[in-house]
């Protein structure tokens, strides 16, 4: 159906930055408090008071601007962006226009640990949040009434804009993934899309392709505030479809903005798009330009922490999967306790495999996360460590794991305290298989006359008569030693 379109997607990503303040006053940003009580008479608006530009707000965005790669301008100014609409108080958000913070960046598209492609970054600039309206009833429609709560108003934002350089929902999943990698490592923002503090909105068009002109003369259709990765992918899969199938049938497509309801998987129709001469931007007259140092620019980027494709070779020449890697960048405090168990532990691959798979699942059923693991990096080491001297099985230490997350106990501990250790002595192995022998002699003839199924049976009744306590690879070394003896005589 899309043969003859070529898709065409550019994302606006907005991150509120983790400060403790706002961005033109003092008021807190923490999030969840009870609403109203995080503002002042400049937040709120009031007339005959002045914003004060928070500097640790400025430091954040240049962080990310730098490590998206993008040119920080030395010299960028403040303008009043006017609108009117009942969750801002001023009647205009300060954000920066013309002459933004920083151009010209980009973010990869990984694909199995490596860069598929590049997305160009078109600029990044600083502006407030707005308030947030809680609507009276199920829907805004038939809503009894709205109100409004203005802690979120004047929290720091970074807009990062990109090109309209993807070509498939993929790509826009994967240029989000990335993007919240690189910011994940700057600590500048909490990135919990649910909570919105990273919100996006899809720019999504389908270009015929005998079409020559510019992309930005496409008509285009925006995606308001999507909650989630999945929820943009799927919200742009929805649109391309929608949007082939009016042009398909000759329809025009309407330059407008829409809404995702997460419930059918559907885009709907919100307002028309205001033109950026709506706006009536203006420079904001009240706060002077923002002007950074060469050196200020350049210890912020010496400062920067190592990016996810630099994590990701790090991971690489440890032996990790592609996407094991993939997991661990994705995930800050997976990968602080993965270079902390790795340090105590060398088998680096085992330390991955039970992090991603019972140690993930642990966490899950707790509502843990790596940073608040019941089991330490320490403790899984000192865990794999009784693997490794063949005291457990893996099967007794996922186990042993279990009891370790619910006690919080040692692993030798609970080892002892649950009798669960293997059974590595080759006398007590010995004497439990003469006994078998012994007790099978139709068995062990069927072995001796070729029949290898017969082994396994053999190996079963020791496993039993030791509780599954033997250890697996001795039971069967000995087993054969013991027949080929019982052979001879
Ligand atoms: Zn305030």
């Amino acid at each position: 159906m899309n043969s003859t379109y070529e898709v065409i997607i550019g994302l606006e990503v907005h991150v509120e930055l983790k400060t403790q303040s706002k961005l033109f006053c003092s008021c807190s940003t923490e999030f969840g408090a009870e609403p109203n009580t995080h503002t002042c008479p400049v937040c709120l608006g009031m007339p005959g008071v002045l914003p004060v530009l928070n500097e640790a707000a400025v430091a954040c965005a240049v962080k990310a601007a730098l490590a998206l790669n993008c040119t920080v301008h030395p010299f960028s100014k403040f303008d009043r962006k006017q609108y009117f609409y009942p969750d801002l108080p001023k009647a205009y958000q300060i954000s920066q226009y013309d002459e933004p913070l920083a151009e010209h960046g980009s973010v990869p598209i990984v694909i199995d640990g490596a860069v598929a492609k590049t997305v160009a970054v078109r600029r990044i600039h600083m502006e407030e949040d707005a308030g947030k309206l809680n609507h009276l009833g199920q829907r805004l429609g038939d809503a009894k009434g709205s109100l409004v709560d203005l802690n979120r108003a004047g929290v720091p934002l970074v807009e990062i804009v990109s090109e309209p350089d993807m070509r498939s929902a993929d790509e826009a999943r994967l240029y989000l993934t990335e993007l919240r990698n690189v910011l994940s490592y700057l600590d500048i923002s909490d990135l919990r899309m649910e909570e919105g503090s990273m919100r996006c909105d899809a720019n999504v068009s389908l270009r015929p392709l005998d079409y020559h002109g510019s992309l930005e003369d496409l008509p285009r259709v925006e995606i308001k505030n999507v909650n989630s990765i999945r929820n943009v992918y799927r919200g742009i899969e929805y649109e391309i479809a929608r949007q082939a199938e009016k042009m398909g049938r000759g329809e025009r497509i309407v330059k407008e903005t829409r809404g995702f309801d997460d419930q059918n998987g559907r885009t709907y129709s919100q307002r028309s798009k205001e033109e950026a001469n709506d706006y009536r931007y203006f420079p904001e007259p009240d706060l002077p330009p923002l002007v950074l140092t060469a050196s200020y620019i350049e210890e912020a980027a010496q400062s920067l922490p190592p990016s996810p494709m630099a994590i990701r070779q790090e991971l690489a020449e440890a032996g990790v999967t592609a996407n094991d890697a993939e997991v661990i960048v994705a995930d800050r405090a997976a990968l602080e306790y993965w270079r902390s168990a790795t340090a105590v532990f060398a088998d680096k691959r085992q330390v991955t495999n039970w992090m991603l798979s019972d140690v993930s699942r642990l966490l899950n059923a707790y509502g843990d996360t790596f940073w608040t693991a019941r089991v330490g990096p320490q403790a899984l080491a000192d865990l794999l460590a009784l693997i490794e001297r063949g005291t457990l099985s893996g099967r007794m230490a996922k186990e042993v794991l279990d009891r370790m997350y619910e006690t919080g106990g040692r692993a030798e501990d609970i080892v002892q305290s649950m009798g669960v250790s293997q059974i590595t002595d080759k006398a007590a192995i010995q004497a439990v298989v003469q006994q078998v022998v012994a007790g099978n002699p139709h068995v062990v003839q069927d072995y001796l006359s070729g029949k290898d199924k017969a082994l396994g049976f053999l190996v079963g009744q020791v496993m039993k008569q030791t509780k599954g306590q033997a250890k697996p690879d001795m039971v069967n070394a000995i087993l054969k030693d013991v027949m080929a003896d019982y052979a001879k005589a």
